[in-house]
């Protein structure tokens, strides 16, 4: 039996990148994947697709975690397609850097809708059933800049950093329900993200970075998969960080 069979899993953002490489390494092993993502249809029917085709069970849904009635309308078509979320993935996000003193309200609150209080909102429907179920796992996808701060990034910063914060205060609250809920934070790993910037910048980053390496979106699939999996059930409000040694 494969260790995620029976299980149903919601990742945001599993279209591309980071959320994609959890969603292809918890369908492989046995979870019924729920494939969010906002935009890019064609690349997220590509993710069910793959999973589909070694066997396991996929949707997509078109969903943008920043508003909350939309995330109300997914929950009840996962309900319907495949029963409650046992394990929640709040891995989408976004960047719109700027210098602080030019960043816009629009872009602040952008960030924070998506980053934050999408996160929250995936999180307070997916607690529903967990706490009937007395079990559940939660793992928010936050960032080492979230740890060390980073210029140019006030506004996601903001929304990683609280959301580390969001994983703490979950865990207290939702632990007697035998919910856990932990973080991983990923250092520079390579993906459409961080590929928009410098070559300049990304070695400087590498150069920061102790094992003078990228990460690859496998290496934070991994750590998902652990915190997702029973062998991490005596663990909650945790961060693991994967980031090379770019922060210790
Ligand atoms: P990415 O390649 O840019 O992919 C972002 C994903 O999020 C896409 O699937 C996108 O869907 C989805 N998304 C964006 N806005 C959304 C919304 N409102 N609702 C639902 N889905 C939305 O990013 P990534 O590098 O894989 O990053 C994934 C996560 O890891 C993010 O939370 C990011 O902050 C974090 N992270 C990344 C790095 C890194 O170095 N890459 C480092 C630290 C942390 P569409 O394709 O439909 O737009």
């Amino acid at each position: 039996m494969k260790i995620f069979e029976g299980k149903v899993a919601l990742v945001t953002g599993a279209s591309r990148g980071i959320g994609k490489a959890v969603a292809l390494k918890l369908g492989e092993a046995g979870a019924k994947i729920v494939v969010n993502y906002a935009k890019s249809e064609e690349s997220a029917l590509q993710v069910t697709e793959h999973i589909k085709n070694a066997a396991g069970e996929a949707i997509a849904i078109k969903c943008s975690v920043s508003n909350p009635e939309d995330v109300k309308d997914m929950f009840t078509e996962i309900e319907k397609s495949f029963g409650a979320v046992d394990i929640l993935v709040n891995n989408a996000g976004i960047t719109k850097d700027n210098l602080m003193i030019r960043m816009s309200d629009e872009d602040f609150s952008a960030v924070i809708d998506t980053n934050l209080k999408g996160a929250f909102y995936c999180m307070r429907y997916a607690v529903r059933s967990m706490m009937k179920k007395r079990y559940g796992k939660i793992i928010n996808v936050t960032s080492v800049v979230g740890f060390t701060g980073n210029s140019g990034q006030i506004n996601y910063v903001a929304s990683k950093s609280g959301l580390y914060g969001m994983t703490k205060s979950a865990a207290r609250e939702m632990g007697a329900r035998g919910i856990r809920v932990n973080a991983v934070a990923p250092g520079f790993i390579k993906t459409d993200m961080t590929d928009v910037l410098s070559d300049e910048i990304k070695a400087a980053m590498i150069e920061q970075t102790p094992l003078k390496t990228l990460g690859c979106v496998d290496d934070v699939a991994n750590a998902v998969y652990f915190l997702a999996s029973p062998e991490s059930d005596f663990i909650t409000g945790q961060v693991i960080h994967v980031n090379g040694g770019m922060y210790l």
